[in-house]
């Protein structure tokens, strides 16, 4: 396994190991009290994390074999989402406690999604797949409007968005520019596509990845090289990839 993916694996199971420690603690002041009804919540408690340790290290479990099998497990597709779901804000503390950069763990995240989503195999059509495209990749001198329409760029090339639309015509696919996440939701509630390829920074494309819950997404992180937000770029090549792998079953 690279290293992008293990430090969020790591992290994951150093996340499940955090909890278990937690309830232990809890475990040692309840049993420090005789009465019979601590005994009950006591009983509760543990099934109750017992439960959700169990279906969590086999979320976890079923991450790990599907990277190295480069398959999915269809039958665990759901218990690996409730792992991300219920571990992703926990890697992020536990990152932080450990001392790893917020930007390493948010971009291991993002390599270990585009590897499940790849080993989905997903065979869908130019149009089932929105590509979606932060508004700082547009010129920030262009007068046109693109987040209203994206047609109504004019493909002067002063930025990738020209180059971009002539590749979703080519394949069909759905191409729309956000402004943030509230109109990206709408796009995407709007268009209802089968999948999702987003261009973005690590903060915006791990937290789009994560509210998208089960819809599969391609992150592909943009480069920055005015800073952030500002006249930013992205790899055509890289997009290009993306919606081959979406299209033909990777
Ligand atoms: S390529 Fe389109 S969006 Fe970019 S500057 Fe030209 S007209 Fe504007």
């Amino acid at each position: 396994m690279e290293t992008k993916k293990r430090i969020y694996v790591g992290l994951l199971i150093a996340s499940l190991f955090s909890a278990v420690m937690i309830i232990g603690i809890v475990w040692y002041l309840i049993t420090q009290r005789d009465i019979i009804l601590s005994q009950i919540i006591l009983i509760l408690i543990v099934s109750i994390a017992g439960i959700i340790f169990i279906l969590l290290s086999i979320g976890i479990l079923a991450i790990i074999i599907m990277i190295i099998r480069s398959r999915t497990i269809p039958s665990l597709e759901n218990m690996t989402q409730l792992a991300n779901d219920i571990l992703f804000p926990l890697t992020l503390l536990t990152g932080r406690l450990v001392g790893i950069e917020k930007n390493s763990i948010l971009r291991s995240y993002i390599a270990v999604n585009n590897y499940l989503v790849k080993a989905k195999k997903l065979i869908l059509k130019g149009e089932q797949v929105m590509i979606l495209l932060p508004h700082c990749l547009q010129n920030s001198e262009c007068p046109h409007k693109i987040t209203v329409d994206v047609n109504n760029c004019k493909e002067c090339g002063k930025c990738k968005i020209g180059d971009l639309k002539k590749l979703c015509r080519e394949h069909g696919a759905v191409l729309k520019v956000a402004t943030g996440g509230t109109l990206a939701r709408k796009f995407v509630q709007e268009n209802r596509p089968r999948g999702v390829i987003a261009v973005a920074c690590e903060r915006d494309l791990s937290s789009g990845i994560y509210e998208m819950g089960s819809l599969p997404v391609m992150g592909v992180l943009n480069c920055r090289p005015h800073g952030p937000c500002n006249n930013t770029d992205v790899d055509l090549l890289a997009i290009e990839k993306a919606l081959q792998m979406m299209c033909k079953g990777g």
